[in-house]
């Protein structure tokens, strides 16, 4: 018989939905899938049958009888293969080996000094050539790379913008591919830390949440029904950039009052920096050290961080009704410093049935979120389509 085209797609989509739910639900029976999904058991076992020839599945002894014979039972075989997940920050670019399920196997962290796109990409490829050599045997290799970036990345793979690293217009992606994998994916490093957290941290239960990544500036990555918003044209969660003061500092951005220009960990560290008599610039580490011990400038600035934090986070408590806000990046490592003026002024300027499913946490992942998530883009769509094999 000839397998029309739809037949194809049917087959293929059916295949996706077994070994998505042996991943959820492990370890699990043939039978189990046939009643978790609805499919008969012929054609759950004709499926199965091929993720096994695939290496993407494999049988470990029998589970527990209900009377009869005792069923074997599947686990997905988290080492068929391996992805790669970069974060390039603005001091300095994070890589990480994980295999499917998001665990690390090895990671390696490079300082930036010169961020010219040629320089980075030289950088980006010494660390994946680096991880490549950590690799262990497995049936696929590398199955793809995610890597986030601190700017504007199209729908087409490309980073429009990256101000702070003085980028326009970057192919990082098809720079990589003809020595890598066709499988890359290049994303808004607060969009990646969103995926990150929701598939692997402090998001798992969540369908709506907001990642703020708190760095040199202020991003979000916004998830709406489990599934990322990313907007017209791939640009959405620019939140550092609503104004919040409307005659406030000056923005890069051009504009005054933005909210990254009072509550970034560069907002920190300028105030800092106006505040100190000594020569030498302050940095997060400092001024929570000399917070801990009870600086009162110290604690007064980061008292000032969590009530502008706590102003912009008021506003998306009322815009979108989250359930979870969790706060990652770099300035997130300063959170118990700060959390309680935070939380004191999204409780007293938010509105009060917005806020009363809303918690806020910080990120489980800690700086690795963006890494995870990067990283979790290449496995997603090698699984969406495990017949295309890569590397
Ligand atoms: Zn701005």
């Amino acid at each position: 018989m000839k397998i029309t085209g739809d037949q194809q797609l049917i087959k293929k989509m059916n295949k996706s939905i077994v070994l998505d739910t042996i991943r959820q639900r492990q370890p699990l029976s043939r039978a189990d899938i046939s009643a978790g999904i609805g499919l008969n058991k012929a054609t759950v076992s004709s499926l199965v049958s091929e993720l096994i020839d695939s290496n993407l599945v494999t049988e470990i002894g029998p589970g527990e009888s209900s009377g009869g014979r005792k069923p074997t039972l599947l686990l997905f075989n988290k080492n068929a293969g391996f992805a790669i997940g970069i974060d390039i920050r603005v001091s300095d670019l994070l890589a990480i080996l994980v295999d499917l399920e998001g665990n690390v196997l090895h990671e390696k962290s490079v300082s930036l000094t010169d961020f010219s796109p040629e320089k980075v990409l030289e950088q980006v490829r010494k660390t994946i050539l680096l991880l490549k050599r950590k690799l262990p045997e497995s049936p696929y290799g590398i199955v793809g790379i995610g890597i986030g970036v601190p700017g504007l990345v199209n729908e087409k793979n490309r980073v429009v913008s990256a101000p702070n690293l003085g980028w326009d217009n970057v192919d990082l992606a098809g720079a990589l591919a003809a020595e890598f994998s066709d499988n890359i994916h290049i994303d808004n490093e607060a969009n990646a830390g969103a995926i990150g957290e929701k598939l692997y941290g402090a998001g798992r239960d969540s369908l709506n949440l907001i990642y703020l990544s708190l760095g040199v500036g202020i991003g979000s990555g916004i998830i709406v029904g489990g599934e990322l918003y990313r907007g017209t044209s791939n640009f959405s969660g620019e939140v550092g950039h609503m104004t919040i003061a409307e005659n406030g500092p000056l923005c890069r951005c051009g504009n005054r009052g933005c909210w990254e220009t009072l509550a970034s960990e560069k907002a920190l560290l300028d105030r800092a920096a106006a505040l100190d008599e000594h020569d030498e610039a302050p940095n997060l580490e400092s001024i929570m050290k000399a917070a801990k011990q009870g600086d009162p400038a110290a604690v007064s600035l980061l008292n000032e961080i969590g009530s502008q934090l706590g102003v912009g986070l008021a506003n998306l408590v009322n815009i979108l009704n989250p359930e979870l806000i969790v706060i990652g990046n770099r300035l997130s490592l300063a959170g118990e410093l700060f959390e309680d003026a935070m939380l004191r002024t999204i409780e007293s300027r938010s509105l009060s049935y917005h806020r009363k499913k809303t918690h806020v946490d910080f990120a489980k992942l800690g700086i690795r979120s963006t890494a995870l998530g990067a990283a979790s883009m290449p496995i997603t769509a090698f699984l969406t389509d495990p017949d295309v094999t890569i590397d």
